[in-house]
């Protein structure tokens, strides 16, 4: 027999924050924070009080809270996840602000966005949610090579009832030819396949993270393969690690690209570089 304060207190004797053994629990007893506090005496079921310690012990071995309890809030969402997808962090609110501002900005009619390696959905859907009801219309296409985190999104758009248009494969492949957008988004994979900080996010599926060894392979695909998709105006806005806004600005710069601006996530580090097309007289 546990009650509440003991499985709480054995959590932590693990090595858990107070904060993660209380969403474990609450997510276990299905029931909210304010209840456990209000409810130190309460006796846990034998099997409720064995599957909380199962999840104590993953969650004591990094695994991420959000694939244990399942779900994650993101830009006032709140997204399934399972460990097929990067779980989203708010650092990436940072480019749905941007994009928003971007989207209030021009009148182009629909406004065509796209979200390249959407992983749970999250940007594509947090923009189809704030921007419901805009008129002129928006339509949003996501991508993502991973058909399992594609299934992850699409279960997202369902429930959530928001209207993204999903396609398989990688970055501009996943396109047709001749088809253009005037605001393109992504978070891809930025981190250098050497990085020492790999090991702690070693639960998150590698092809979410990486990206050669410098980190940049993706973001320079991404980049260098843009032209023919993007309409006369249209930004590419593009998160980055904290010490790559330079190397991503120069790509931009590089490869055309007009008004290369960086912005800064909620730890201030500079996290989301992007700039917007103008054709080539
Ligand atoms: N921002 C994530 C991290 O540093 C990485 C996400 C990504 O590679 N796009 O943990």
């Amino acid at each position: 027999m546990i009650t509440v304060a003991q499985a709480l207190a054995a959590a932590q004797a693990l090595g858990l924050d107070r904060l993660d053994a209380q969403w474990l629990l609450s997510h276990q007893l299905q029931q909210g924070r304010a209840w456990l506090v209000a409810h130190d005496d309460h006796v846990l079921a034998a099997d409720q009080a064995a599957a909380f310690q199962a999840h104590c012990l993953r969650r004591a071995d990094g695994e991420p809270l959000a694939y244990l309890t399942g779900e994650r809030g993101f830009h006032g969402l709140s997204l399934q996840v399972t460990p097929a997808v990067l779980v989203p962090r708010p650092d990436t609110e940072t480019l749905v602000d941007w994009a928003l501002q971007c989207a209030a900005a021009t009148d182009a009619a629909p406004l065509r966005l796209l979200d390249m390696g959407t992983g749970s959905g999250a940007i594509a859907l947090a923009l189809a949610h704030a921007l419901q009801g805009r008129k002129p219309t928006v339509e949003i296409t996501a991508t993502d090579f991973s058909d399992t985190a594609l299934a992850v999104a699409q279960g997202n758009a369902q429930r959530l009832g928001l209207p993204v248009h999903f396609v398989q494969g990688a970055w501009w492949h996943a396109v047709p030819a001749h088809e253009r957008f005037d605001l393109v988004l992504s978070n891809p994979p930025y981190i250098r396949d050497d990085d020492p900080h790999l090991p702690a996010l070693r639960h998150e599926p590698l092809s979410a993270l990486t990206a050669g060894p410098d980190g940049l392979a993706d973001l320079r695909s991404i980049i260098n393969g843009a032209a023919p998709h993007l309409a006369a105006g249209a930004w590419l806005l593009l998160e980055h690690g904290w010490d790559q806004a330079g190397a991503v600005a120069a790509l931009l710069h590089n490869a055309g690209f007009a008004e290369v601006s960086t912005r800064r996530d909620i730890e201030d580090r500079p996290r989301c570089t992007g700039g917007r097309w103008h054709p080539p007289k």
